[in-house]
């Protein structure tokens, strides 16, 4: 696994004072790069990947994850598109990404740990969360952040093969190109928080995370699932949504009130 030079953090951090926005949550993190630039990098790296890994092309799990996942994308503001591709991929690993320009890439192994449509929307929200945060910005912003003038979406089709690489795994596709570079503990949290709120908003039952998560470390064994891996310790996750359980659930009783009742499968 290889990390950010130490020198990039340091830039990171001097830039903070003149580039530094909130977080959903309201974390202070460098943006350096426009919406529309990073949103492009997610367009190219998704043809990259349709390009490199097999397609599923099973009807059944296309469309149990493009209802959920267009559930899921119904609640987001309106500066995020309105709609999102969605692709399964024949790979048996439980995971899942999401990448900006509305993208989303299901694994089929995914579907055999969330077993349900609830369940299913916890992943689904944590990876479209990761975008909404502009988790991808912040991080690219971070490792570049000493190298200005960096043209990306000519770097990510044409630039050095590891550069190309570093960036795929900065937009959370480590696991598909080999370089695990996690996203931070506050990201993760970041993520879990607010894919909360959003599968719950879609009318999608939160306490479903908890189980989706046991789901994940069992499926594990002695090895667990690149997803876990790169995510916060379960404790920790559990402690966390538990916290949060009682605002997503009046979240979830009003999308139910609301007519918001998905069924997907
Ligand atoms: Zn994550």
């Amino acid at each position: 696994m290889r990390r950010a030079p130490r020198t990039a953090w340091w830039a990171a951090a001097g830039l903070c004072l003149a580039a530094c926005v909130a977080s959903p949550l309201g974390r202070q993190r460098l943006l350096l790069f426009p919406d529309a630039e990073i949103a492009e990098l997610g367009v190219a790296s998704f043809d990259q990947m349709k390009r490199q890994m097999p397609v599923a092309r099973d009807p059944e799990l296309e469309s149990r994850a493009r209802c959920v996942a267009s559930a899921i994308v119904a609640q987001l503001d309106t500066g995020a598109p309105r709609s999102w591709e969605v692709v399964v991929f024949a790979d048996e690993s439980p995971n899942a990404f999401a990448l900006p320009g509305g993208k989303i890439g299901v694994n089929a192994g995914l579907f055999r740990v969330a077993r349900n449509q609830d369940q299913l929307a916890t992943v689904l929200g944590h990876e479209v969360a990761h975008v909404v945060a502009q988790h991808a910005n912040e991080r690219v912003s971070t490792v570049f952040a000493a190298q200005s003038g960096l043209e990306l979406l000519s770097t990510i089709s044409g630039g050095p093969p590891d550069q190309q690489q570093q960036l795929l795994s900065l937009l959370g596709l480590g696991a598909q190109v080999g370089i695990l570079l996690p996203f931070s503990r506050e990201q993760e949290r970041e993520a879990d928080l607010l894919g909360l709120d959003l599968m719950a908003s879609a009318g999608f039952d939160p306490r479903a995370s908890i189980a989706l998560w046991q789901n994940m470390a069992e499926a594990g064994g002695a090895q667990p699932p690149e997803f876990l891996s790169t995510h916060p310790a379960y404790g920790t996750r559990m402690q966390d949504l538990a916290q949060r359980m009682p605002q997503s659930l009046s979240r979830f009783e009003e999308a139910q009130r609301r007519g918001r009742r998905p069924v997907c499968g």
